[in-house]
């Protein structure tokens, strides 16, 4: 079982800042903003790059549990979605989840 699966499962104990059926959000171990939030689906998705008609609804509901997460921890300024997919992406958790980031300015481009 990987990693986020086992924290899904919850194996690996985590502050568990929102759940539902389908996704489930937790704080960043190594945070790189204020707020760092990551929000995973609960079913093993490798990667964004490995979407297909079946779990693209689920997509939808990640990212709208990302909007709705943000409201709650107050980020009305802002904030930053990422999705890493694959080496380049520079994805190293190789479960599909979705960066929340606020709490300060974010540059662009990412590095
Ligand atoms: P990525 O580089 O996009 O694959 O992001 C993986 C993220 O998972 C990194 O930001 C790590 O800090 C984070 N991470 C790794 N292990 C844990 C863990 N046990 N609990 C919470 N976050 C973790
Ligand atoms: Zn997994």
């Amino acid at each position: 079982m990987c990693l986020f699966c086992k924290i899904a499962a919850n194996t690996i104990p985590v502050t568990r800042l929102y759940e539902d059926d389908q996704v489930l959000a937790f704080p960043d171990i190594n945070p790189q903003a204020a707020t760092h939030i990551l929000i995973i689906p609960k079913q093993h998705l490798q990667s964004l790059a490995h979407t297909t008609a079946e779990t693209a609804p689920l997509l939808g509901h990640l990212l709208a549990t990302a909007a709705k997460i943000a409201q709650q921890q107050g980020l009305a300024n802002g904030y930053r979605t990422v999705i890493n997919t694959g080496p380049d992406g520079g994805q190293t958790v190789d479960h599909l989840h979705l960066h929340l980031l606020g709490g300060r300015h974010m540059g662009w481009p990412p590095g």
